[in-house]
């Protein structure tokens, strides 16, 4: 089992933690803010996601010096 952390396009912050099954399964995980499809996976490793930080929750938690570009 291990944990991540993956950050949406939108600025959600998940937590991602890997779980090993018996069984290979098939399944995708959409962000729950703004619907774009975060990860697909076809395995016998299936990941769980847990919304840790909306955008725009927490602005000290910004990180200055990275600018986006569009
Ligand atoms: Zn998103």
């Amino acid at each position: 089992m291990s944990t991540t952390q993956i950050k949406c396009k939108c600025g959600a912050l998940y937590q991602r933690v890997e779980d090993e099954q018996p069984l290979e399964e098939k399944g995708s995980f959409e962000c729950g803010l703004c619907g774009k499809e975060i990860e697909r996976w076809s395995s016998t490793h299936w990941p769980s996601f847990v919304l840790i930080e909306k955008p725009g929750a927490s602005p000290s938690a910004r990180k200055s010096g990275r600018t986006q570009t569009s």
